[in-house]
C-alpha cells in the first residue's frame, strides 16, 4: 500500500494546557503554545528545561498525561503514530545513522519501507545530497564513519527531508559542532530554510542561534513556558529578568557592532541615477515618467548626490542644474563598522548612504 501524508502543509500546531510529568516532577507543565504554518520557532531554555520532552509531544514519541497537542485541528491522539513520524521529519544531535547502511541507505530507509522503487530512491537521494551541499557520487556510498561530523549532521537533515514532510523538529540538530563549523551550518541552514518552505520547531540552548534562525522564540524555564515573541520583543518587552538574562539586551548591542555596512545595504537600479548637469525640469520629467520619489546625481564634484522628487518640482523652470540642488549623500565602505555608519548619519541627519563594494549572499 502506498504512504499519503497526513497533511500537505500545516496551518497551525497547538499545544494546549499540556502536562508531562515523570514521578513527581513535571518535565512539561500547563504548557500553552501555537506555531503558525510556515514559520521557524525556536524553543530554547536551559538544560532540563522541557524542551526536547515538548517537541517530542508533537510527534507523539512522547504521550502527554494531560492537556491536548493538535495539528491542524486535529489531536495527534487521532493520528496512527507511525504514520504521523512518517509525515514530520525529525532530526536530533547526534543523528543516529545506522553504521552498518550506506549513506544511500540511510537516506532512504523510509522510502524503502515505503515501497520505492530502487531507481527512484536512487534518484531522491542524490537529488537530496546535491541539497545539502555533499556531492552524491563521493558521499553515496560511504559508511557514516566515513563521515565528519558536520556531514553526519548533513545527512541526517537529508535523510529527515527525504519524505518531503512540511513540518520538521529539530532538536539542537547543530549542537555538537565546533563553532566554526556550527556557523557554518547556520548560514547554510538559513538559506535553505527559505527554499524548503516548511514549519520548523527547532530546540536549542544558543541564543545567537535562536535570534539568527527563529522566526519566533519560546523561552521555557523549569518546565514552563515564560514568553513566546520575536526576537525584537524578548529584547525590547522582556516580561520577566529571567528573558532579560536570556536574550542579554547588552550582548545584542555588542553584536551589532561586529556588523558591517554590507549587512545592511541594497543594490540600486541604474535607473535610479541622473546626470548632475542636467536640468531640473529634464530630470522632472524623468522621473515623474519613472515613478521615482527620489533619484541619485553623478555630481560634478565626483560625488553622489540624492535629489527628491519634491525638491525637482520646486526648482520648477529656474533652469538650475541636478548639480545645484541635490545633496551630497555621506559614503562608505562595504566593510565599514554599521554601528559607526549609523551614528554618522544620525549625525548629519541623513537617511541614506551610498556603500562602494560587494555585499554578500543574504
Ligand atoms: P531539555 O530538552 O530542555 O534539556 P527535557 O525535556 O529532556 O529537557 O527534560 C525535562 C525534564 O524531564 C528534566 O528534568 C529531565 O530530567 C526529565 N526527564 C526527561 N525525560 C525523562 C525520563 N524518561 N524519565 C525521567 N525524567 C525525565
Ligand atoms: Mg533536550
Amino acid at each position: 500500500m502506498k504512504f499519503k501524508k497526513l497533511f500537505n502543509r500545516i496551518e497551525s500546531i497547538k499545544l494546549e494546557n499540556v502536562t508531562k510529568r515523570y514521578g513527581d516532577r513535571f518535565a512539561v507543565r500547563d504548557l500553552d503554545l501555537e506555531v503558525r504554518g510556515g514559520e521557524l520557532m525556536i524553543l530554547i531554555g536551559r538544560s532540563g528545561s522541557g524542551k526536547t520532552t515538548t517537541l517530542r509531544m508533537i510527534n507523539r514519541l512522547i504521550e502527554p498525561d494531560s492537556g491536548r497537542v493538535s495539528i491542524n485541528g486535529t489531536d495527534v491522539e487521532d493520528f496512527d503514530p507511525v504514520r504521523l513520524r512518517r509525515s514530520i521529519g525529525y532530526v536530533i544531535q547526534n543523528i543516529g545513522l545506522l553504521p552498518h547502511l550506506k549513506v544511500s541507505e540511510n537516506i532512504g530507509l523510509i522510502l524503502k519501507l515505503e515501497g520505492w522503487d530502487e531507481a527512484k530512491i536512487r534518484e531522491r537521494v542524490s537529488e537530496l545530497l546535491n541539497f545539502v551541499s555533499l556531492p552524491p557520487k563521493s558521499f553515496m556510498d560511504r559508511y557514516p564513519h566515513q563521515l565528519s561530523g558536520g556531514q553526519q549532521q548533513r545527512i541526517g537533515l537529508a535523510r529527515a527531508l527525504a519524505m518531503d514532510p512540511p513540518l520538521l523538529l529539530m532538536d539542537e540538530p547543530f549542537g555538537a559542532l565546533d563553532p566554526l563549523l556550527r556557523t557554518q551550518l547556520q548560514d547554510e541552514f538559513c538559506k535553505i530554510k527559505k527554499e524548503l518552505g516548511k514549519t520548523i520547531v527547532f530546540v536549542t540552548h544558543d541564543i545567537n542561534e535562536a535570534f539568527k534562525l527563529g522566526d519566533r522564540v519560546a523561552i521555557m524555564d523549569n518546565a514552563s513556558l515564560v514568553q513566546v515573541g520575536t526576537p525584537e520583543e524578548l529584547i525590547f518587552e522582556p516580561s520577566s529578568e529571567l528573558v532579560s538574562e536570556i536574550v542579554d539586551s547588552k550582548r545584542k548591542y555588542r553584536h551589532m557592532e561586529a556588523l558591517k555596512v554590507r549587512d545592511m545595504m541594497q543594490p540600486l537600479d541604474p535607473g535610479y541615477f541622473l546626470e548632475g548637469n542636467m536640468p531640473a525640469e529634464i530630470a522632472l520629467r524623468k522621473m515623474v515618467d519613472a515613478g521615482l520619489e527620489v533619484a541619485f546625481v553623478f555630481k560634478e564634484s565626483g560625488t553622489v548626490g540624492r535629489i527628491s522628487l519634491n525638491k525637482v518640482l520646486k526648482a520648477g523652470n529656474t533652469g538650475k542644474s541636478l548639480n545645484e540642488i541635490s545633496k551630497s549623500l555621506p559614503v562608505f565602505p562595504a566593510d565599514a563598522s554599521l554601528f559607526e555608519a549609523l551614528t554618522q548619519l544620525k549625525e548629519e541627519g541623513e537617511s541614506m548612504a551610498l556603500v562602494l563594494g560587494g555585499g554578500k549572499c543574504r
